[in-house]
Formats: C-alpha cells, sequence, structure tokens
C-alpha cells in the first residue's frame, strides 16, 4: 500500500526490498546541495496485544468525559489517567472499540509522514532539500534495522516519527547490555544424590537472591537511575541460566553493572566449588546522546521547527531504546518525534487527529530547516 501511495504521490526511488522496507525521496526543490535528512516510521505493531481486524471509533468534539470502549465495556479510557485528554476538548479523539491495539504505534508516524510528503509534494513552492522516506518492520522485537541498507537510505541525519504525545524530542535513550549466568550443576538420580549432585537450580536461585532488589531494579528506579532487571529464566539441576538486562543513561555504568554480577558469581564459586558459574555480557544498544554529538545540528533543527509550529518542544530521555539508537549507533544521528499517539502497546491507545497533524506540520517546518543548510 505504501509503495502504491508513494508512486502515486510522484516520489521518486520508490523501493520495496525483500525484507519488507519501503524507502521514497521527495526531491529537492532547492538549487544548491543540502543535506539529505530522512524520516523513519515503522509498520509492524506491538505483539503484545492483537492489532488484527482494528474497529477504530472516531470521537469527533471530544466533550471531555472518560472514554468508555464499546467492544468491552471494562476498558475505559479514564480522564484521571490520561491528563493530556482535557487539553484536547473539542478535537477528534480516535481510540480501539477496547478489544485490539489500535496500533498508532507506529500508524500515527506513518501517516504524520506521507501527509508531511503529500503536502510538500503538491507545494513545490517550499524549499527545502531532499528528503527519504523509510518504513520498517518489526521494531517492536526489536529488529528494525537489521535490514535496512544507510548506504541506500544515503541520509546524514534522520528523524523516527515514534514518540507518544506533541511536541517531545527524544534524545536519549538508555545504554544497554545483556548478561546471561549460566550455572552448571551435576545432576544424578536424587535417591543417590548424597554427597554427589550439585543442584544448578539451587545455585541460580542464590544468585538471584542476592541481586539488590530495593534499589537498581526497575520496580524501584526513575528518571535517570539504571537498573538490573533478571527477565527470563530457564533450566534444571544439570544446568540453569537467567538473562539480565543491564540498563543506564551513562554507559560506562553498564561495566560497573557487570562488575556486580561478577562479585556476586565469585563469592558463589568459592561457596559451590563443584558447580561452574559463568556470566556472560554483550552490548545490546548505546545511548543515543553520544551518536548524536557527530551530527550537531539534529536535535537543534527540531527545536526549531516545533517553535515555528508554535510549539514548545521538550526534550525528555527515553527508559528503553528505540529503532533511533540502533541507527545513531549505526552512524546515522536519528531523534524520536512526537506523533500523537498515546497508551503505546495497550488496548486503551489512542490519538488525536490534531496532534497528528502537528506533528505533519513539524515534518514540513523540518524540511525547510534543513533547506537552508549547506551539505
Ligand atoms: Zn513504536
Amino acid at each position: 500500500m505504501l509503495v502504491a501511495e508513494c508512486r502515486e504521490l510522484g516520489l521518486d526511488d520508490v523501493t520495496l526490498s525483500p525484507h519488507g522496507v519501503v524507502m521514497a525521496t521527495v526531491p529537492s526543490t532547492v538549487p544548491h546541495s543540502a543535506p539529505t535528512i530522512a524520516w523513519v516510521a515503522h509498520v509492524d505493531t506491538s505483539p503484545e496485544t492483537s492489532g488484527k481486524n482494528v474497529r477504530p471509533q472516531v470521537h469527533e468534539n471530544y466533550d471531555g468525559r472518560d472514554l468508555v470502549l464499546p467492544g468491552n465495556s471494562s476498558q475505559v479510557i479514564r480522564v484521571a489517567d490520561n491528563p493530556r485528554l482535557r487539553e484536547l476538548l473539542g478535537k477528534t479523539i480516535i481510540t480501539t472499540d477496547g478489544t485490539t491495539l489500535l496500533g498508532a504505534d507506529d500508524k500515527a508516524g506513518v501517516a504524520a509522514i506521507m501527509a508531511a510528503a503529500e503536502y510538500l509534494m503538491t507545494h513545490p513552492e517550499i524549499p527545502h532539500g531532499p528528503i527519504r522516506l523509510c518504513f520498517t518492520c518489526d521494531e517492536e522485537v526489536g529488529r528494525g534495522v537489521d535490514h535496512l541498507d544507510l548506504q541506500q537510505l544515503g541520509a546524514s541525519c534522520a528523524y523516527t516519527l515514534d514518540g507518544d504525545g506533541v511536541g517531545q524530542i527524544d534524545a536519549e535513550t538508555f545504554s544497554a547490555d545483556l548478561a546471561v549466568v549460566t550455572v552448571t550443576g551435576i545432576n544424578i538420580h536424587p535417591s543417590i544424590g548424597k554427597g554427589k549432585m550439585v543442584n544448578a537450580i539451587r545455585i541460580l536461585s542464590e544468585f538471584i537472591a542476592q541481586l539488590p532488589s530495593d534499589r537498581m531494579s526497575p520496580e524501584t528506579t526513575d528518571d535517570r537511575d539504571g537498573f538490573l532487571h533478571p527477565y527470563q529464566l530457564e533450566g534444571g539441576v544439570a544446568e540453569a541460566s537467567v538473562r539480565i538486562l543491564l540498563r543506564d543513561f551513562e554507559t560506562a555504568r553498564l561495566a560497573e553493572l557487570a562488575r556486580l554480577l561478577e562479585s556476586i558469581a565469585q563469592g558463589l564459586r568459592s561457596r559451590h566449588p563443584r558447580a561452574r558459574i559463568e556470566v556472560k555480557t554483550r552490548a545490546q544498544y548505546r545511548n543515543m546522546r553520544d551518536g548524536l554529538e557527530k551530527e550537531p545540528r539534529a536535535v537543534p533543527k527540531a527545536v526549531a521547527a516545533m517553535r515555528a509550529c508554535g510549539l514548545e518542544p521538550k526534550l525528555t530521555i527515553i527508559r528503553g531504546g528505540t529503532d533511533g539508537s540502533r541507527l545513531t549507533e549505526l552512524g546515522l544521528p536519528t531523534p524520536n518525534l512526537s506523533t500523537g499517539e498515546h497508551n503505546p502497546h495497550s488496548p486503551l491507545e489512542w490519538t488525536c487527529l490534531e496532534e497528528m497533524q502537528q506533528a505533519a506540520d513539524v515534518l514540513v517546518a523540518l524540511a525547510r530547516e534543513w533547506g537552508r543548510e549547506e551539505e
């Protein structure tokens, strides 16, 4: 559908890769060589709730009341939990019927990009450089950029349209490592286990019990504090393992978290000399802030574009990663912008038409901003 729509708009270089990545170009309208920027959104939706047979409910001229969803009346979008709704009286709110996702994460981003591209194609008097559109798959399972050809994208700066609300610029994410702790024990029939059996489950349980739980955990931290998060456990007597997320805004602190895991393992090794206890850590993604230094104009241009649309931008931090954090790490600086989506990954997801329009307006202003620059 996107390929057909891009062709209908008259965009250049419309391509669909074997892995489902759609790219297209809004050609430059300026005589000088302005930098190429990219707008990126993902077409997959979260696997946490079904996104099949979505029946969107359009609430025009919103009256300020709680929104009871017709397909499941126990699902209610309450104003008390969504204070932003108070500012949207008279606007058009779009919800689900309560039985599925809306998928505004990230259809709102796709819509904002397509609306902005259409506007630019029908207003050639607006000065801007080349703009690449890019629609990815599998973002929600962390594989969104695996098959993205950055050479083919050919941009020097990109923006993901995948943020909630309005007027926000996410320019910082966690830095992330994954640790796998594996205990190898000795299995033998329990009837003759005395002095012979080494139960990996018991030793791994001791390991997990020694992780700090009143601090450095997702349950006890917010804002800029990092954490250790055991999230998956498997095994038996012979071998048992746990996967642990290491997260912090300061990349250097990940090594401290890894050292803490190693010191717990060290203590257990001396108590259980016949068991093997191994801690393996690998990098997942890095704070976008580090990579954004490569293109110092990326965030200020987004700030200027939002101000041009009458918004006072808010620089926010994400306690997680985005496609943008992976792209930034791969060398393409990519902050994340608001799209008007709210309550992602939930049947209580909703979006606001006017906020989506603002997201599209910000993109047009962003095109103008970059059109003034020289490559
Ligand atoms: Zn998303």
